[in-house]
């Protein structure tokens, strides 16, 4: 692809997104390892392997509210001929039994959820099989009008129910046993992992580094925000659209505001740009056939780029390479807000993903029948702006109506791109399409 010969083919037949993904990808790789405080790693991945340093859970413990007792004890218990035994202590959660505590036959401890079970029990009663519980089952007494007295200290609990070894306990190192690994390398870090991580005691975590992305818009027209665009201006949307974009993925927002349509303004905005050394450099605007050629000149002043004609729509062209002595990955995205958008959808995403260390890069597309007619005149991969709704066993898909690349808002509409394949025309209402689902 840096190949003059193959880049002027290239740019006469154009390349598809397939090959623009992959040209890309090959740019970046996993980020540096950081260490980052476990409540900031949602999303990233793990860059080191997580042992335990504890069994989880940390002792035996009980699984119910109830009495700790020895199974055997119970043997031919019923409602009508209990099993009596002496209650000899209690044990809330958060409290440990005694050095002489045990359970000795004939005897009980009262434990809490969660509390340890002490020495000599192997099954725990819920309290609904004993007296403490069933008084609160009496004919005639309201729900939540009475609280059960606990047995006291010296007397007998009622046991009506025969216990296996091991009910309501839940043993020490069920879930991970001490100095073996729970989460390894490579791993994404979702709310599930977070807990994990915590469990085992991991307060700060070695993750991928999230990218630094500086966004940079071009164009005399452009004003920002908070201002009323006089007579041939508009709002520069894309700077803010591309940032949230880089966030959503996890990506850092570095929003460097807009450089002017002349080679002075451009150059000294990237240049300012690159002093950044950020991990990769987003442009907007300035790159396709007709534009005047300050971006493109200064681009090429600034290092090597390919300007590729990607066979895609909305949004064909991207220019893609790498500027400065640093050379700093550099992305340039066409003016349009939907086309810029879409091309992050496909290739800012992608560059980010991977710089994050996640190995499921690609969107796994779903299946989606059409509602409506689906057209594809442009004979390039065709992205339409979607709906898709899951009905039943299905997902069902209808476009957002108009798809001009400059309708802000067909893709503040959509949930989903509709990925129509350069060489198929129309996909009629019934058949179906693939879906891309926007996060
Ligand atoms: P260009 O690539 O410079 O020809 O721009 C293509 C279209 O995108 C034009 O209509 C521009 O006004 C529009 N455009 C360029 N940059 C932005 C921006 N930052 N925000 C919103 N629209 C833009
Ligand atoms: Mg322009």
């Amino acid at each position: 692809m840096h190949d003059e010969k193959e880049q002027t083919a290239r740019a006469r037949t154009g390349v598809s997104v397939a090959e623009a993904t992959e040209a890309i990808l090959a740019s970046f790789s996993p980020l540096s390892a950081v260490a980052v405080p476990l409540a900031e790693c949602l999303g990233l991945v793990l860059a080191e392997d997580v042992y335990s340093d504890i069994d989880l859970p940390p002792f035996d413990n009980s699984a119910m509210d109830g009495y700790a007792v020895r199974a055997e004890d119970t043997r031919g218990a019923s409602p009508e001929h209990p099993a009596g035994l002496r209650v000899i202590g209690y044990i809330p959660a958060g409290s440990a039994p005694g050095p002489g505590d045990f359970v000795a036959p004939g005897t009980a401890f009262r434990v809490m959820t969660g509390a340890p079970v002490p020495p000599g029990a192997d099954a725990v009663v819920r309290f609904e099989d004993t007296n403490e519980g069933r008084a609160l089952a009496k004919p005639g007494l309201q729900p939540g009008s009475a609280r059960a007295e606990p047995v006291s200290i010296g007397s007998d609990v009622l046991i009506y129910t025969v216990m296996q070894k091991g009910d309501s306990l839940r043993p020490r190192g069920e879930d991970v046993q001490a100095g073996t690994l729970v989460l390894g390398k490579g791993t994404l870090i979702r709310a599930y992992e977070i807990g994990v991580l915590a469990a085992v005691g991991k307060g700060q975590v070695t993750v991928h580094r999230r990218p630094r992305v500086a966004i940079l818009a071009t164009g005399d027209e452009l004003v920002d925000v908070d201002q009323t665009p006089g007579p041939g201006q508009i709002r520069n949307s894309n700077n803010y659209a591309v940032a949230a974009q880089v966030s959503t993925w996890g990506g850092i927002a570095l929003n460097l505001g807009v450089a002017r349509d002349t080679l002075e303004d451009t150059t000294a905005r990237i240049k300012q740009a690159l002093d950044l050394k950020p991990d990769l450099l987003i442009t907007s605007a300035g790159v396709s056939v007709g534009d005047y050629d300050v971006v493109k000149e200064v681009l090429m002043s600034l290092g090597s780029i390919s300007m590729w004609q990607v066979r895609m729509r909305p949004g064909k062209p991207l220019a893609f390479g790498h500027l400065g002595p640093e050379r700093v990955p550099f992305m340039g995205l066409p003016g349009n807000p939907v086309s810029s958008m879409v091309n992050m959808e496909l290739f800012g995403r992608a560059a980010i993903l991977k710089m994050l260390g996640r190995d499921q890069i690609q969107r796994t597309p779903v299946i989606a029948k059409a509602l409506e007619p689906l057209e594809n005149s442009s004979g390039r991969q065709h992205y339409i702006r979607g709906i898709v709704i899951r009905e039943g066993n299905e997902y069902t898909a209808r476009s957002t109506g108009g798809q001009g690349s400059n309708l802000l808002t067909s893709m503040s509409r959509a949930n989903a791109l509709l990925v129509i394949d350069e060489d198929t025309q129309l996909i009629e209402a019934g058949q179906t399409v693939k879906a891309l689902l926007l996060d």
